[in-house]
């Protein structure tokens, strides 16, 4: 039989069955039925529902019919009927069968059985052709396609900020150092480190934790810009929000301040939502099941509290809690509860007591701002009362941080103190430090992790489970 365009499965399945002749190509779920007919379910990842085929065993090789098992790839020609069976709508009733690749049920590892996510990451090659990650897929798909169309009705330009670079933008470590240099034997220099001048770039090069200072050069010309790329961390954080590889998403404003910015982090984040609540509904909505079964397990004080798809409109619905890093503080001081880090003016916020603000507190989500200058970056613009800077994270239930951002100091003398203080090597900077003396105006920015998205729309525990091929510590397999 030759191959024929075929149709998506999506589409089959909202097809006026009229006894047409179609093509579809897929994978096969399941088979069963009888001696004299089987029942082929299909999916070719265009939906999570798949295409009956129903195929009557007489008019088939008996050795064909034989390598139609779960996993196989195959091809098939038929006429799309109204279905008798209760399942679906329509059905295509098999006229030509082919088989594309066989999947051997004594090899293949994705038998129609219930697999736990930790078996799933080993066969990550596998997994986009369950049920969960299909959907998990489509819909990271549908948020980096909402993404770019927010921007661009908002006319942000997109940029492409580079990915090896020269600087760390935190002025910590942590970095992935590229190198073309012998490991084994690199150049010296007299006091026996190595000689980076040496290496493909001259210098020491890293691969970028943030593309935010470029950002920022290009938003202070075109105004209104993003980055949406690749970024990099080597912080052994072995937690289920943390990956070394995850998408960042980072749009830069000039003359917005910091309200501004609260505003569109929170304007975007609703868009983005309510984008897949309705691009997505067939997806959410097993999604939604899964999450309610696999809870069913587990005490009730340790599930969700609303069911998926009613806690991403209850997100929609309602404002953000705004409040200082100051009030968080005496929240945290008057609750009562005993934290495991003890809490005082000053503390970087831990996971617990994030969590205990927007979850327990004021169980929605809360975008903290004017955080202590200590434990923030040093391109913050400072507060008048010179303890705190302008910054803003967002946090949600069940994430923690899913954005970080700053007003930006946009003063030279100021700035040019707060790298000194914080002992950041200027000579890699220079460029950064140069946009405050040239045409220097008031601009802000944030950074939204992509997975940490995925993670908070689908519902799911694990950012390993949100992103195609997972980079943690000890983990690069695929
Ligand atoms: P955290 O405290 O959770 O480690 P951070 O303060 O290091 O986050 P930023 O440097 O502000 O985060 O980065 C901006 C956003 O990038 C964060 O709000 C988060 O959504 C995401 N992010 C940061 N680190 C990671 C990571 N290792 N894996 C996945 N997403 C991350
Ligand atoms: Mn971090």
């Amino acid at each position: 039989m030759a191959l024929t365009t075929p149709l998506r499965v999506a589409d089959i399945l909202l097809t006026q069955p009229e006894d047409q002749i179609l093509n579809v190509s897929g994978w096969v779920r399941t088979k069963r039925g009888n001696k004299e007919v089987a029942f082929i379910a299909i999916s070719d990842g265009s939906t999570i529902h798949t295409l009956q085929v129903v195929a009557e065993v007489s008019r088939f090789d008996e050795e064909l019919m034989k390598k139609i098992q779960t996993g196989a790839a195959i091809s098939v020609r038929g006429k799309l009927v109204a279905s008798q069976g209760s399942g679906q709508a329509v059905e295509l009733v098999a006229e030509d069968l082919s088989v594309l690749g066989e999947a051997p049920a004594e090899e293949y590892p994705l038998q129609k059985k219930k697999h736990t996510l930790e078996f799933l990451r080993e066969i990550a090659h596998l997994r986009p052709r369950t049920n969960t990650f299909g959907a998990i897929f489509r819909i990271r798909h549908t948020l980096a396609y909402a993404i770019h169309h927010y921007f661009n009705s908002k006319h942000f330009y997109y940029v492409h900020a580079p990915i090896i670079t020269g600087s760390d933008a935190e002025g910590a470590g942590e970095m992935f150092r590229v190198s073309t240099l012998d490991a084994g034997n690199p150049p010296r220099k007299e006091d026996g480190t190595v000689d980076f001048s040496q290496d493909f770039f001259g210098k020491e090069a890293n691969l970028t934790v943030s593309g935010q200072l470029e950002a920022e050069l290009a938003a202070l010309a075109l105004s209104r810009v993003y980055t949406f790329g690749p970024t990099f961390r080597a912080e052994n954080s072995n937690t289920t929000r943390h990956l070394a590889e995850f998408w960042m998403i980072e749009p830069e404003a000039a003359f917005f301040e910091l309200e501004d910015n609260m505003n569109l982090a929170e304007d975007f984040l609703k868009y983005l939502i309510a984008y897949v609540l309705e691009h997505n509904a067939d997806d959410l909505a097993f999604l939604e099941k899964r999450l309610l079964e696999e809870e069913s397990q587990i005490a009730k004080d340790q599930r969700s509290p609303m069911p998926l798809i009613e806690k991403l409109r209850f997100v929609l619905d309602n404002p953000f809690e705004r409040i200082t890093y100051t009030e968080a503080i005496s929240i945290l001081e008057r609750s009562g509860k005993k934290f495991e880090f003890p809490v005082k003016w000053g503390i970087d916020l831990q996971s617990e007591h994030e969590r205990y603000l927007v979850e327990k507190h004021f169980k929605k989500p809360v975008i903290l701002t004017n955080y202590p200058k200590d434990i923030k970056a040093f391109y913050m613009k400072q507060d008048a009362d010179g303890k705190t800077v302008r910054a803003m994270d967002v946090l949600f239930p069940g994430i923690g941080e899913i954005i970080g951002g700053s007003q930006r100091e946009e003063d030279y003398d100021k700035l040019s103190r707060r790298v000194d203080e914080m002992g950041i090597h200027r000579e890699s900077l220079w460029w950064y430090l140069e946009t405050r003396k040239f045409g220097t105006v008031p601009h802000s920015g944030f950074g939204l992790g992509f997975e940490r998205l995925v993670l908070f729309v689908t519902g799911m525990g694990n950012i390993r489970d949100v992103i195609p091929f997972p980079r943690t510590p000890r983990n690069l397999e695929f």
